[in-house]
């Protein structure tokens, strides 16, 4: 834990979910150590050593923050990948040049957002500002556990809170080396804590703590719930969800126009990460007139990948996070199988641990419209592969779930495009592409993958600050 210290002893196992062994443990913050930290970093952002520095000086700090993380790009790839499972490829090109890219571009963003003058008359002047919350808490998932940090890291800093970093119980290496590296770079003490713990207690703590005013949280719908409701409960702090999703790829009648290209971004889409993925495009619809030549190709393509070590750059596909994981998804995939649902896969090959929680990238095929794994986020490498005939018949199926984060829709058609990138209820359809944009979009839910404030680009600043009115008199 950075910079503070456990009341309990706590500790929280850290297991390499490619071989079950145990890497390490790391203390556990308790109630007690998140409202320590908590009055610690209510004691500095009243200070001013961080809120009251300039905008460029603190981008400054920042920017240094990002060198480091240059620096240290390979140690920090591994950490995500040890813990997370994850291909170190995926971490090495993905994760951590994304998290170094998002902390560079708040730096840089830190002394560039200006505040309004209202149309007032000549009597009066109306000024809007953007002031830091204070004391903020951010509440992290195991997926992206760098990657997510940085999105909040970036912007809560560059705006001058405190900011209290929970990462979740199964990655948290990559955070306390961030916080390490924050100190290196210069950012005094108790601006960044980092807090690792189990979130029914360090997260519950962070979600009620009184003095915590602002709170971005990641991770599942669950979760926000209760997140939301101890926020209620409590002081009504600010919270910001980012949660699941169910999102579709749609394929119209002359998305084959587009190749091997559709074909490489419908496998990103749907096993990045094998399918633990807040974005992964767990349901494939396609065009009646193309569906068989899609399903073959894209489950030859399924078939192919590597599956094996995340430690060894060839792979493509590592273990899931945990045996539970494991249990869910196999269970999902058995029941679908069980319910008349035609089952894709190439199996997992010879000499993998046992202890190792890989599951094979699975497509399924004539999935009844009841199963789980048309309705539920599975969060593992399977995907469901449905058809349709007309457009109407595409939206209305892209829009048969309870979440809305995000979409890809490949047509040559700009017209089609438009037109399904309007019907569908996500906050980020891309088009001909599979992709949640760059870091000068913003990135949010509709529905029940979240509301509070987007991710990502100038918008993020607003989960992060509070607005305030300043009205002069003049006379
Ligand atoms: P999770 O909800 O189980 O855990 C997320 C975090 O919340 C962890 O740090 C956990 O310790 C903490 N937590 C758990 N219970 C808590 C409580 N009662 N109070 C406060 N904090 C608590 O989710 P997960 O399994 O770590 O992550 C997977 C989920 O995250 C998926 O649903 C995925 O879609 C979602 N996700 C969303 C995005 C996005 O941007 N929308 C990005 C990545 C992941």
């Amino acid at each position: 834990m950075s910079g503070t210290k456990t009341n309990t002893g706590e500790t929280l196992p850290v297991v390499n979910p490619a071989t079950g062994e145990l890497i390490t443990t790391v203390p556990a913050a308790s109630a007690g150590d998140v409202a320590a930290a908590a009055e610690r970093a209510h004691r500095v952002f009243e200070s001013g050593v961080w809120a009251g520095r300039s905008p460029r000086e603190r981008a400054a700090v920042l920017l240094r923050l990002a060198d480091l993380m240059e620096r240290d790009a390979e140690l920090l790839a591994r950490l995500d990948s040890e813990d997370a499972g994850k291909p170190i490829t995926e971490c090495r090109t993905g994760d951590v040049p994304g998290a170094i890219e998002s902390i560079r571009w708040f730096a840089e963003a830190a002394d560039k957002v200006f505040g309004r003058v209202a149309p007032t008359g000549h009597e009066s002047l109306g000024l809007v500002s953007r002031e830091p919350v204070g004391v903020a808490a951010a509440i992290l998932p195991w997926n992206y556990p760098l990657a997510m940090a940085a999105w909040k890291v970036g912007p809560a800093l560059a705006a001058g809170n405190s900011l209290l970093l929970k990462p979740a119980e199964a990655t948290p290496r990559s955070t306390l080396h961030l916080a390490a590296l924050a100190t290196e770079a210069g950012l005094p003490d108790g601006v960044l804590t980092v807090l690792p713990g189990l979130g029914s207690v360090t997260g519950a703590a962070l979600a009620r703590d009184p003095l915590v005013r602002a709170l971005s949280f990641t991770g599942s719908t669950a979760t926000g719930r209760r997140i939301l409701m101890d926020a209620a409960e409590t002081n009504f702090k600010r919270v910001s969800l980012e949660m699941g999703g169910k999102s579709p790829q749609v394929l119209m009648a002359d998305a084959l126009a587009y190749g091997d290209d559709l074909i490489d971004n419908m496998i990103e889409a749907a096993f990045l990460t094998m399918g633990q993925n807040c974005t992964a495009g767990s349901r494939v619809l396609v065009h009646d007139s193309i569906a068989e030549e899609v399903l073959h190709r894209f489950t030859t393509a399924a078939k192919g990948l590597v599956i094996g070590d995340p430690a060894d750059a060839r792979t493509q596909v590592g273990p899931l996070v945990s045996r539970t994981a494991f249990d869910r998804v196999a269970a999902a995939v058995d029941a679908a199988r069980s319910a008349g649902a035609q089952v894709h896969t190439a199996g997992l090959p010879h000499g993998l641990p046992a202890r190792g929680a890989y599951y094979p990238p699975t497509v399924l095929s004539r999935v009844p419209e009841d199963s789980d794994v048309l309705t539920k986020e599975l969060f593992g490498p399977v995907v469901a592969v449905q058809t349709f005939t007309t457009e109407d018949e595409a939206v209305r199926m892209a829009n048969a779930t309870e979440y809305g984060l995000a979409a890809s829709v490949w047509t040559r058609d700009l017209d089609t495009a438009v037109r399904l990138a309007r019907g569908i209820e996500a906050g980020v359809v891309s088009v001909n592409a599979y992709s949640e944009g760059d870091i000068t979009t913003p990135f949010g839910g509709w529905k029940q993958s979240g509301f509070g404030g987007a991710e990502k680009s100038s918008d993020a600043f607003e989960q992060w600050t509070r607005q305030k009115t300043i009205w002069i008199r003049t006379r």
